[in-house]
């Protein structure tokens, strides 16, 4: 079968490569489409740590059963579904408290293991979400839930107003969530068209940072306060301090973004103002069912969010031309069959 196959940093090709085998523990599914993320990028050139070469990526996926599930009918031959890409150990403190999403020996589909930008892969039926979803919603779905395992993070309430730092796939995922648990929400960003994509995810207000001063908008759309929550959906350090600087006394801090260098704070600021300061990785089964729902429910710009589909044959050139102009496309999705 075929596969796109990361050889070394800079270099993808569509290669043949062998069939998974069948198991008893798992159903076989046929790939049917695969959304690129800002990981796969990093991976294609080398910057991922987690990713050894060669490497199949993929891993924001829908597929078709091929062989089904004999316990569960909902995952009967010939469901659609969409799946969790990571993994856990069940042994670690992480897995023992019930918070699995952040397992220490995590690994994720495409990243620390061969992932779906193939024809056949094979999943245990407890990873899979079936859903009448398109299958570009479908590959929508996990980008979205780690936004929201965010929003999930920081207790959103309808009494909340949320300032989201960054609307890229995963910003706009905490941006929609906020706004679907009922809160005042406020997007920020550089970019005009990011903004445009936030307002129909469902920001109240936006904040372009180019032209307008952060702190006094966030301060005239809070009475004065700051606001109650604010997501970090970046990773700079100037928008990580800015978390803090900005929020409520007594508000609440999620981080998302990862930050690649090491971030100086001003400290009394977490003691002052008596903050939570939490993080947030990947995301719980039950941010799956939530970000499902709220696109069946049509919550969600995805025409919009997603800029480029594309054959399984075109994904090499394509990452060559986005590793280029990062810019020039929001999402990417390879129809694989
Ligand atoms: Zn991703
Ligand atoms: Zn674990």
């Amino acid at each position: 079968m075929k596969a796109l196959v990361l050889k070394k940093p800079g270099e993808a090709v569509i290669e043949s490569v062998a069939e998974p085998a069948n198991s008893a523990d798992q159903l076989r599914l046929q790939v049917r489409m695969v959304g690129l993320c800002g990981s796969d990028l990093n991976s294609f050139r080398g910057k991922n740590p987690l990713v050894s070469f060669p490497r199949i990526p993929g891993h924001e996926v829908s597929a078709t059963i091929v062989s089904g599930s004999p316990v569960d009918p909902s995952l009967a031959t010939g469901v659609t579904v969409t799946m969790s890409p990571y993994t856990s150990c069940g042994q670690c403190a992480a897995c023992r408290r019930q918070r699995p999403n952040a397992c220490q020996f995590n690994q994720t589909l495409g990243v620390q293991r061969d992932g779906a930008m193939t024809e056949f892969i094979t999943m245990p039926a407890e990873k899979l979400f079936p859903s009448k979803l398109s299958l570009k919603e479908l590959c929508l779905v996990e980008p979205l839930t780690v936004g929201f395992h965010a929003a999930a993070r920081g207790r959103i309430t309808t009494a909340d107003t949320v300032a989201v730092l960054g609307c890229g796939g995963v910003g706009l995922g905490a941006i929609s969530a906020a706004h679907f648990a009922g809160a005042r929400t406020i997007a920020i960003d550089v970019d005009d068209a990011k903004l445009e994509i936030a307002r129909k995810a469902g920001a109240a207000h936006t904040i372009n940072t180019d032209r307008e001063s952060l702190h006094s908008k966030l301060l005239e759309l809070s009475d004065g306060c700051g606001p109650d929550v604010v997501i970090e959906a970046i990773g700079l350090p100037h928008t990580f301090t800015a978390a803090v600087e900005e929020v409520a006394f007594t508000g609440r801090v999620v981080y998302i973004g990862y930050a690649k260098e090491l971030v100086a704070y001003e400290t009394r600021l977490f003691v002052q103002k008596e903050l939570d300061i939490l993080g947030s990785r990947n995301a719980l089964p039950e941010d799956f069912r939530k970000v499902i729902r709220m696109l069946e429910e049509g919550r969600f710009p995805v025409q919009d969010a997603v800029t480029t589909v594309a054959p399984l044959e075109d994904a090499p050139e394509l990452l060559q031309e986005w590793s280029a102009h990062p810019a020039r496309f929001t999402k990417i999705m390879v129809q694989v069959s």
